[in-house]
């Protein structure tokens, strides 16, 4: 299964990740960063796209 983790203590919330994947992040009310854990696979190469534009690298894909 797809898996995605963000490291909120790196995260700067600058929204990249939103950009490249929006199905996935998002920023909530108050400007941080939100994240669907476990996505669709089909929504696999977004993800990825959001962790290679990830400026602090702070996106980690597993499965
Ligand atoms: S691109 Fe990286 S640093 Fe920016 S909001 Fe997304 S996870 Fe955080």
């Amino acid at each position: 299964m797809l898996k995605v983790t963000v490291d909120l203590d790196v995260c700067q919330d600058h929204g990249q990740c939103v950009f490249a994947a929006p199905d996935v992040f998002e920023l909530d009310d108050d400007g941080r960063l939100a994240y669907v854990g476990t996505p669709d696979e089909s929504l696999r190469a977004d993800v990825e796209d959001a962790a290679d534009v990830c400026p602090l690298q702070a996106i980690r894909i597993e499965g």
